[in-house]
């Protein structure tokens, strides 16, 4: 009887003892969790930051050149500068303290910056996501192109996709509904895809520009060089297994390589450690259906990587 008080005191004791563990436990959790937090946050903000750098330096040498924008309705504000995501765990913070000090620093002029290694525990190359990437496109002014628009074609499809075809640019039915490869190319770029076994919404389909070139002509140095950087961006967000650029414009801006494209279709390359694989695009297949076989081939290569038969679902 004597013993009660004491044990429930000892208890009481040990269960406070145990508690305040536990508290201390959750806060450092807690603490780490939003050390993680921050340092995804600053990573993903460093790679917005290059993808900043990179259209402002691909932007700058055509400035000059550009055209006002006439025919865009009312011109847009600049795309906002994007924070970065901000993770769940991650507390609300306001605006202008949410620009991490990594993006920051990566923004400064070279030789003002601090060596910005790799953070600890993170891995380097965390890259912004899709949504982000299209964010920072904004309404864009950064090339000519943006003057006959109707939309800009960012792209579609599973963003985690292991699979991406990258096509030229939008045609007519693309700038009108904002989604590429919609006309007749699309037509058959889709059941090539579902030949392969896919269906498109499994794979992503982008191109190298993202505004219609009028009359449909090919894209111009400036156009691609001004755009590039949002389809390496697209890229890096859905780290696919395998690339497939569809015809030359899509193969020689990747590969920056200039071999004609039917020199280079069917054989292996890599992109950024990504096998891709150059064929010929579908409108091109249109114009001359005898070449359908040989784009097969090349597909089924890509099949053959992926352990999958013709039709073959999943
Ligand atoms: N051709 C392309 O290269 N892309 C499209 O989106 C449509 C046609």
């Amino acid at each position: 009887m004597s013993e009660a008080p004491e044990t429930s005191q000892e208890l009481s004791e040990v269960l406070e003892d145990l508690r305040r563990h536990l508290l201390w436990q959750e806060e450092d959790g807690g603490r780490l969790l939003q050390i993680d937090a921050r340092q995804a946050a600053e990573l993903r903000g460093a790679g917005m930051a290059r993808l900043r750098a990179q259209t402002a330096k691909a932007a700058a040498p055509s400035a000059a050149a550009q055209p006002a924008p006439a025919a865009q309705p009312a011109p847009a504000p600049a795309a906002r500068p994007m924070p970065p995501r901000a993770p769940a765990v991650e507390p609300e913070r306001p605006l202008s303290a949410r620009e991490p000090p990594m993006a920051r620093a990566l923004e400064a002029p070279a030789q003002a910056r601090p060596s910005a290694g790799p953070l600890p525990g993170v891995v380097e190359g965390e890259r912004p996501t899709l949504d982000e990437i299209r964010r920072e496109l904004g309404d864009c002014q950064r090339c000519k192109l943006c003057s006959g628009r109707k939309n800009i074609v960012f792209g579609s499809g599973n963003p985690r996709a292991e699979l991406v075809f990258v096509g030229e640019g939008p045609g007519a039915d693309e700038d009108a509904q904002g989604v590429p490869f919609v006309g007749a190319a699309g037509q058959l770029l889709t059941k090539m895809i579902e030949a392969m076994g896919y269906r498109r919404d499994d794979v992503y389909i982008c191109n190298v520009v993202k505004c219609r070139p009028p009359g449909n002509r090919n894209p111009e140095p400036d156009e691609v060089t001004a755009c590039e950087p949002f389809l390496r961006a697209q890229l890096r967000a859905v780290q696919p297994k395998v690339i497939v650029a569809l015809g030359k414009f899509a193969a020689q801006t990747l590969l920056r390589d200039m071999t004609p494209i039917t020199k280079m279709r069917g054989n292996w390359r890599e992109y950024e450690g990504i096998k891709l694989m150059p064929t010929f695009h579908p409108a091109y297949l249109l114009r001359q259906p005898a070449e359908k076989k040989k784009a097969w081939e090349d597909l089924q290569q890509v099949m053959k990587f992926f352990g999958k038969q013709p039709g073959q679902r999943g």
